[in-house]
């Protein structure tokens, strides 16, 4: 029997899993295991929305998995040993593996800075999300301080101060909101905060986080009834404990087949995974996380027949970014994600954002039945990734 276990179902694990499971079902001498912290799937793009009050489709992963054979398992993962290949549950079972998908994704970063993990709220989990949620609907009236000019940061500023006009919302950070994308994308950010009464204060550092203010780096505060964290990344220090090569953030080091460097029986997958292309390393997105999922349901596949696994090469496309629920905005981008000079706005980007976002779950269906329409759904990346 060939053990394989999947450790997290969220996109890329979740891609993984199915495409695996499609892949492999005319096998009597496969069995796959997935483990995740949860029942439901967490469509992690919309926990600003679930901060803000909205409730989202409640998406059963043993439902979508029904029919496939594969094994669910709801914990959480404790430990892994990847010379004895075991994994450790929270409920104290073990699972054995010959092959291991890590796919536990990542989280903010609410080490780096004093006081975050103690008193700032974080879109982490879908639990995070709903305990800000219920503090600001409480709240009333007050200041409520994003912290994170990154994309994640502009998406939960905006999408609040909608949802809440009485509230005051800042967006602090180091970054301008939209520094990563083109003028024409910046300047439609910029404006639609403003729009929406979004405070921006950037070009700083934050200090320190306390119950009441986030102090800047040179000795300013600013006072903020509520935090909102949502800078910087950090990875589970499961794969490092386990004595797999990981990066200088706790990603697991990858080869060209997404198999860790020190373990090639360890596939690593999604924002868990340091991957490496021409234009430099992998920066997490479920646009990049999903076909790295279906390539190792790939890869394994073919391995299981006695073929050599194939090259994972991927190219950005877009960075669409929602500014509340009525507006939006869609930078494309080359495949490096450097941006390209088309950006979409308005009403056409709400459209394009809001199907992007909605497609992951009708995909895991259709890589059910059809695993090979997953290997065209995305860019190889020319000349940026031969
Ligand atoms: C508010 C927000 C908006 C975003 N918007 C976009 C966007 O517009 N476009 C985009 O491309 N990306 C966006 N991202 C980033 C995107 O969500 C991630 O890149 C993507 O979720 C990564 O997929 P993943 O499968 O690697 O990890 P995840 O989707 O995070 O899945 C990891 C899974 O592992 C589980 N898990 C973790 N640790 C354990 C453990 N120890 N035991 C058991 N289970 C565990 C988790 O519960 C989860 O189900 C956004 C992120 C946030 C927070």
């Amino acid at each position: 029997m060939n053990r394989i276990v999947i450790l997290g179902a969220g996109y890329a694990g979740m891609a993984a899993t199915v495409s695996l499971a499609a892949r492999t079902a005319r096998r009597d001498d496969v069995h796959i295991t997935v483990v995740n912290a949860d029942d439901r799937f967490t469509e992690r793009l919309r926990l600003h929305q679930t901060a803000s009050g909205q409730q989202l489709a409640d998406l059963r992963i043993r439902h979508l998995l029904d029919g496939t054979g594969v094994e669910f398992v709801r914990g959480w993962v404790t430990g892994v040993d990847a010379d004895a290949r075991t994994v450790r549950i929270d409920d104290g079972r073990s699972l054995e593996y010959d092959r291991l998908v890590y796919a536990l994704g990542a989280v903010a970063d609410t080490a780096a800075v004093p006081g975050v993990d103690d008193h700032a709220y974080t879109l982490n989990s879908a639990y995070d999300a709903e305990l800000l949620a219920r503090r600001l609907a409480d709240l009333g009236t007050g200041t409520l301080a994003v912290c994170g000019g990154g994309l994640t940061g502009v998406e939960a500023a905006a999408e609040i101060a909608e949802r809440y006009p009485d509230l005051d919302v800042m967006l602090v950070g180091r970054q301008e909101p939209g520094s990563t994308m083109g003028p024409k994308a910046k300047a439609y950010v910029r404006g639609a905060l403003a729009r929406l009464g979004v405070r921006v204060l950037s070009g700083v550092e934050i200090a320190k986080v306390r119950p009441e203010a986030v102090d800047l780096a040179g000795g300013d505060s600013v006072p903020a009834d509520v935090v909102l964290w949502t800078s910087g990344v950090r990875v589970s220090p499961l794969a490092a404990a386990a004595g797999l090569r990981v990066d200088e953030r706790g990603r697991i080091v990858t080869d060209h087949a997404l198999r860790s460097v020190s373990h090639p029986q360890v596939y690593a997958i999604g924002d868990a995974a340091a991957i490496r292309q021409r234009y430099g390393t992998m920066h997490g997105t479920c646009q990049s996380g999903m076909p790295t999922g279906v390539h190792a349901a790939l890869s394994i596949a073919r391995e299981l027949t006695g073929r050599r696994p194939g090259r994972f090469r991927f190219g950005y496309l877009h960075a669409p970014v929602s500014l509340g629920r009525r507006d939006a905005v869609v930078q494309f981008t080359r495949p490096d994600d450097s941006p390209g000079r088309l950006c979409l706005t308005g009403r056409a980007a709400v459209w394009y954002k809001e199907t992007v976002s909605s497609s992951p779950w009708p995909s895991f269906a259709r890589l059910k039945t059809f695993p090979s329409a997953g290997s065209f759904a995305w860019r190889r990346g020319g000349r940026y990734t031969r």
